[in-house]
């Protein structure tokens, strides 16, 4: 499949636009799976986020996202916007809209992710989680990963983003790349990897400090491949414990909310 994030920084972007850059993303990406596709992105509503999910090919999509973003709301500029989509080869779970991309952690859609790859621990993860009270809604091994970020968010309630996806990823086994944007971390992505490619690129006039982009990287992996123009993205180098390798990367919040 194919997972795009668009994150845009102090940049104004109306959400019509985060979405044409969305399914161009898409387009790019349908030749890796286009079983169904879906987005999510910030809602004009305050602190909330806004799903749209079909079976079939991008243009399915687009057709489904004319009709559904309709409204001045959608032409407002913003200027901190994360927006994550998704086209699907699916692997577990027939394709259909419940089992589409993004998966989401709760019906309040407090975390939702797309996925590229398989968690092959997923029944484990799955288990764990329904004796918490989880329920789930699909059949894909995806939606552990959302639902484990949410837990985890509960019981940590000072940990950032980051170190939740950190933790999260951890249990993973299997390949996978992901993104995550949640409604309780505006303004944030964080993409992570294992064994599935994952290109991260980063267009700015000011050159950014690490600690706006800190782009982690397993030992054993190739460092990722980074697009860059006007700046260099800082990298910094982490070791895992027992061997296993990822990559993880965090964009920016607003600077109204960074730490
Ligand atoms: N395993 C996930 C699913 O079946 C992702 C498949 C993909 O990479 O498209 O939903």
């Amino acid at each position: 499949c194919g997972i795009f994030a668009y994150l845009n920084y102090l940049t104004p972007k109306s959400r019509h636009e985060v979405l044409d850059l969305l399914l161009n993303g898409l387009r790019r990406l349908e030749y890796r799976g286009y079983d169904s596709t879906g987005v999510a992105i910030d809602s004009p509503q305050a602190n909330d986020i806004v799903m749209v999910k079909r079976c079939g090919k991008v243009k399915v999509l687009e057709d489904a996202i004319t009709e559904h973003f309709s409204g001045k709301e959608y032409d407002e500029p913003v200027m901190t916007h994360v927006g994550i989509a998704h086209t699907r080869w699916a692997t577990h779970g027939v394709p259909c809209e419940t089992n589409s991309h993004p998966q989401r952690s709760d019906d309040e859609n407090s975390f939702v992710v797309v996925h590229n790859g398989i968690v092959t621990n997923y029944k484990d993860v799955k288990t764990f989680l329904e004796k918490r009270g989880y329920i789930f809604e699909s059949d894909t091994d995806t939606e552990v990963i959302a639902k484990l970020v949410h837990h985890l968010w509960k019981k940590h309630p000072g940990y950032s983003f980051r170190e939740l996806v950190e933790q999260v990823i951890q249990q993973l086994e299997g390949a996978f790349a992901i993104a995550i944007k949640s409604k309780h971390f505006p303004g944030e992505c964080v993409a992570s990897r294992r064994g599935s490619p994952l290109l991260v690129g980063i267009k700015t006039k000011t050159r950014l400090s690490t600690d706006h982009i800190p782009i982690l990287y397993g030992k054993d992996e190739k460092s990722p491949q980074t697009c860059e123009k006007d700046t260099e993205a800082p990298k910094t180098k982490e070791h895992r414990p027992h061997g296993q390798t990822r990559e993880l990367a965090v964009l920016p919040r607003t600077e109204s909310t960074s730490e």
